[in-house]
């Protein structure tokens, strides 16, 4: 990957493309959990100043401001149950990292912004309070993340908004001159708090993505020692160890349900001499060849293993020694039709079979039908080769 686009990914990187994500979602989820909140919120704002009667002989102004904060909660209401509704939609939709998300957010921002200096601008008709200006500004800097460079030119701009706003309806130009003022030292706050939990938020991705990074790295690694520890490298097949561990969990399993279990035990002939004459790296490769058939022949079917050198070891729940048989006498057949690539030639190897079955009934069941296996193998190598005995 080129440097620029490195840095352009970096998780560190505000712009990055996978922190950018991360960060509209988690504000997509959290304006759809609040926006249930602050219906209420404003549903119970809007009924109380419409009900509220501020009297018979009170004065044009009380009225104006009643009517003007009912009116704006009911506004509101109407906003944020669109938006709440369209930010659950996005959720649902897997939606919720992209642009329209992200639209979604910057009028969410935008309307609590006006939200907050309409109600203060109302609120000037009774007394001097900017109570929600401040609420929009810190709640928003908690709330939401924003990269610092929007909420800084939100922050400056719904300054000049807000000191436009309240001049309507405050006359009192010494009023008016401290509420903008102190809404300047709210604003400096805001945007502090913003940038604070804009950085935390996206240390704790990065985090959270380089925790999820190398556990993904060391499960596959476990994956990889996991088949390392189970299998043999050369021929894929399972090892010794793990063919064993198969094998008594099969011998449990096939006590209880009485049926008959048989090992097939092969030798492939001859081998020294394909070392010999072909030397060592050929015969690794044949031996390789003999693997890949195998799993071709049987798949994982039988737990074909390899035992150690030329040697393989089969197990086959479920089955007869006349079935056995039979399967032995198809690997035998397959060895033998293969035509083993050795350089420049092809050879065939063959290969000769014990096949024996397990009795239940003996003191070590396993070790007395692997030693029949053998001597049938024996026989089998006797007998020329190239075959399959039983015992
Ligand atoms: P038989 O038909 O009686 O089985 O004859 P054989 O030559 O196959 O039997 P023997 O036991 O005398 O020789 C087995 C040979 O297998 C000896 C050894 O060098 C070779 N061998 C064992 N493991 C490997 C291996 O991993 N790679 C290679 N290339 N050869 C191996
Ligand atoms: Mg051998
Ligand atoms: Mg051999």
């Amino acid at each position: 990957m080129k440097l620029v686009e490195r840095i352009r990914n970096h998780p560190l990187n505000v712009n990055s493309k996978i922190v950018k994500e991360d960060i509209i979602s988690i504000n997509n989820h959290r304006i759809y959990l609040l926006s249930i909140i602050l219906m209420l919120i404003h549903l119970a704002h809007g009924f109380i100043f419409l009900m509220y009667d501020p009297g018979f002989k009170s004065a044009e102004n009380v009225h104006r401001w009643r009517i003007g904060v009912a009116f704006t909660h009911f506004t509101m209401f109407i906003i944020i149950l669109l938006i709440g509704g369209t930010a659950f939609i996005l959720k649902q939709k897997r939606l919720d990292r992209g642009r329209v998300a992200n639209y979604l957010q910057f009028i969410t921002i935008i309307s609590y912004f006006l939200f907050g200096i309409v109600l203060s601008a109302f609120d000037q008709y009774v007394n001097a309070g900017i109570n929600a200006f401040i609420s929009v500004c810190i709640g928003i800097a908690v709330i939401l993340f924003m990269h610092p460079i929007y909420s800084l030119l939100i922050y400056v701009f719904s300054f000049i908004f807000f000191h436009y706003g309240i001049s309507l309806t405050q006359s009192n130009q010494n009023i008016l001159l401290s509420e903008s003022v102190n809404s300047i030292s709210v604003i400096g706050i805001s945007f502090g708090i913003a940038l604070i939990m804009w950085r935390n938020s996206i240390y704790k991705i990065f985090q959270e993505k380089e925790i999820d990074k190398q556990n993904q790295i060391l499960e596959e690694q476990n994956t990889q020692l996991e088949f390392l520890a189970t299998h043999d490298s050369l021929t894929g097949l399972l090892n010794r160890m793990e063919f064993m561990k198969r094998t008594e969990i099969e011998m449990v399993r096939m006590d209880k349900s009485k049926k008959e279990i048989c090992i097939i035990l092969m030798d492939i002939d001859h081998f020294k001499h394909v070392n010999d004459h072909y030397g060592h790296p050929a015969g690794d490769q044949i031996l390789k060849e003999v693997g890949t058939l195998i799993k071709n022949l049987l798949g994982d079917k039988y737990f074909p293993s390899r035992l150690g050198g030329e040697e393989f070891i089969f197990l086959l729940p479920d089955k007869a020694l006349s079935e056995a048989m039979l399967i032995a006498e198809e690997i035998k057949s397959a060895i033998q039709a293969y035509l083993f690539a050795v350089g420049d030639e092809t050879i065939i190897v063959t290969a000769s079979l014990g096949v024996a079955s397990l009795n239940m009934e003996e003191a070590d069941p396993f070790t007395s039908c692997y030693h029949r296996a053998d001597i049938a193998l024996y026989e089998a190598k006797n007998n020329g080769r190239n075959r399959v005995a039983y015992a």
